[in-house]
């Protein structure tokens, strides 16, 4: 199809059933009309950024998805599935059962008030990083003009562990 965009999400969940969230997070991608999911990257296990201390570890992975929807119309389908799953606080760095961020949309650049792509702290986080650089090394940060692979190098000092490793 014309104007087909591969397209790059962030899953995160720090409340309730971590692994089912983002299994019923993927499902609900899957399910978005004109969205076919083509990747998803293994789950990794991350302490909490920012957020109080006692707040519970993520769990994190990456999507790649193919569609010709437009960002704005992704992020609508998106934030239905984090308020289908039980996303109730707006509130920045609050426990949430989801987040689903939008990472990258094709090479494109958007700067709205809504949507932020690439999204800002991207680059400086090894949890989306991690996962990223498993299922697509060599993507370009249209900004930076570096590879996901490149970027993830520079952030060895973050802790990110991949689940099913036995020492990591
Ligand atoms: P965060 O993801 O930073 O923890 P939220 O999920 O609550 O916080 O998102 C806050 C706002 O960020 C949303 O209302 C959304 O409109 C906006 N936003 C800006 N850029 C993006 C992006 N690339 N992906 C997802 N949401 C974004
Ligand atoms: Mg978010």
């Amino acid at each position: 199809m014309e104007n087909m965009e591969t397209v790059y999400l962030s899953l995160g969940s720090n409340e309730g059933d971590r692994h089912a969230n983002i299994a019923a997070a993927v499902d609900g991608l899957r399910k978005i009309e004109g969205v076919e999911v083509t990747s998803i990257s293994s789950m990794y296990r991350t302490a909490p950024v920012g957020m109080k201390v006692d707040a519970a570890p993520f769990l994190n992975c990456v999507a790649a998805l193919r569609t010709a929807l437009d960002p704005l119309e992704l992020l609508d389908r998106l934030e239905e599935i984090e308020l289908s799953l039980g996303r109730h606080s707006k509130e920045l760095y609050a426990d949430r059962p989801i987040d689903i961020d939008i990472l990258l949309y094709g090479g494109h650049i958007v700067a709205l008030p809504r949507l932020s792509v690439p999204h800002p702290q991207m680059a400086q986080r090894r949890f989306v990083l991690e996962p990223l650089a498993e299922i697509a090394p060599h993507v370009l940060h249209p900004v930076l003009k570096r590879t996901s692979s490149a970027l993830n190098a520079l952030t060895a000092d973050q802790q990110v562990t991949r689940e099913g490793l036995a020492h990591a």
